[in-house]
C-alpha cells in the first residue's frame, strides 16, 4: 500500500530531546577544589525538573563553581577536584565513559557577560549552538529552530525583521536573551544562570525575568543572583551558599523561597536576605 512506501517521519533530534526529565538535577554531597584548596563542602540539593532554584550568597561563596561542576565546566580548570554525586533526571552527570559534551548539550549555560559572537548575525549566533553541539539538521529544520529559540528567549518579536543584523548590535540585554536563545537551539533539559542580569540595566533585566518565567515548567533552570528580589520574583526554590576565610561553601538553608525569605530556620539566612551583610 501506499502507506507502507510512504516514508518514516521523523522527529528531527532537537524536538526528540524537548522533554523535560522528571527527577531535575540532583546534587549529594558534592565538595570541590582549586588544588588543594577546598572550595565547597558537601552540598546537597535537589532542583526540581521544571523549576526555578535560585542560588544565593555572598561573593566568593563558591555559587559560580557549584554552577560550573554541574554540567562538567569545572574539570576543566587545572588542578580542579571533585567529590560526591551530581545526578541528572537520576543519571550520574559523571558515569564513566559519560563524555563532558553531552552533558554540556542537555545542561546549557549563560554567563554574566553576555558573550555572543558579536560579528556574526542575530541567525547565526542562535544556530551556532546546534553547530557547536554536533547536531545536524536540514535548513528548513534550521530555520524551524532558530525561530522557536527566539520566541522562547523572549526576542523574536524585536529582531524577527533583522536576523541578518550583527549580534553586536543589540541592546545589552537584548544579547542575553540571544545567548539563552542559542543555548536553547539544542533543547537542553537544563539551563544554568550564572548572574545573567547583573551587566544589564533594570528594564533589560526584566526582560530577562520575562524569559525566565516563559521557560518555567519547560525547563530545569538553576539561577545564581545577588538580587534578592528577583530571586523572589522568578524562583520556587533558593539555596543559601556561605563560607568563610577558613570554612569552604556550605550551603546553609534551602528550600521554598518563601520560606527562606519569609521564615529562613537560620539566622545566618535571615541576615543575608535582609541584607544584613
Ligand atoms: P562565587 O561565584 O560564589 O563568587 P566562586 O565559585 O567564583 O564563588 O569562587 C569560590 C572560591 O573559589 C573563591 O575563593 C575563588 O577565589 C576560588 N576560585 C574560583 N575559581 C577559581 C580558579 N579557577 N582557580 C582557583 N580558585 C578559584
Ligand atoms: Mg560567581
Amino acid at each position: 500500500t501506499d502507506a507502507d512506501l510512504a516514508p518514516t517521519v521523523q522527529m528531527p533530534a532537537v524536538q526528540a530531546a524537548t522533554a523535560t526529565g522528571t527527577h531535575g538535577l540532583e546534587t549529594r554531597a558534592v565538595s570541590a577544589w582549586f588544588g588543594e584548596r577546598k572550595v565547597l563542602d558537601r552540598v546537597s540539593l535537589t532542583m526540581p525538573a521544571g523549576q526555578v532554584t535560585a542560588l544565593i550568597g555572598p561573593s566568593g561563596c563558591g555559587k559560580s563553581t557549584y554552577l560550573r561542576l554541574l554540567n562538567r565546566m569545572h574539570e576543566m580548570v587545572r588542578g580542579a577536584g571533585l567529590a560526591g554525586e551530581v545526578l541528572l533526571d537520576g543519571d550520574d552527570v559523571y558515569a564513566p565513559g559519560r563524555l563532558p559534551a553531552s552533558v554540556r548539550r542537555r545542561i546549557g549555560m549563560v554567563f554574566q557577560r553576555p558573550n555572543p559572537f558579536p560579528a556574526m548575525s542575530i541567525y547565526d549566533n542562535v544556530a551556532s549552538g546546534l553547530k557547536l553541539a554536533g547536531i545536524k539538521v536540514t535548513h528548513q529544520e534550521r530555520d524551524e529552530l532558530v525561530e522557536t529559540s527566539l520566541v522562547r528567549a523572549g526576542l523574536w518579536t524585536e529582531v524577527r525583521d533583522r536576523l541578518k543584523t550583527p549580534g553586536g548590535a543589540l541592546s545589552g540585554g537584548q544579547q542575553q536573551r540571544l545567548c539563552i536563545a542559542r543555548s536553547l537551539a539544542v533543547s537542553p533539559d537544563v539551563l544554568l544562570m550564572d548572574e545573567p542580569c547583573s551587566a544589564l540595566d533594570p528594564t533589560s533585566t526584566r526582560r530577562v525575568e520575562e524569559t525566565i518565567e516563559l521557560l518555567r515548567g519547560r525547563l530545569t533552570i538553576v539561577i545564581v543572583t545577588h538580587n534578592m528580589q528577583q530571586a523572589q520574583r522568578v524562583s520556587q526554590r533558593c539555596a543559601f551558599f556561605l563560607a568563610s576565610h577558613d570554612t569552604p561553601g556550605r550551603v546553609v538553608e534551602s528550600g521554598p523561597t518563601e520560606q527562606l525569605f519569609d521564615s529562613p530556620r537560620d539566622e545566618r539566612t535571615s541576615d543575608y536576605v535582609n541584607g544584613r551583610f
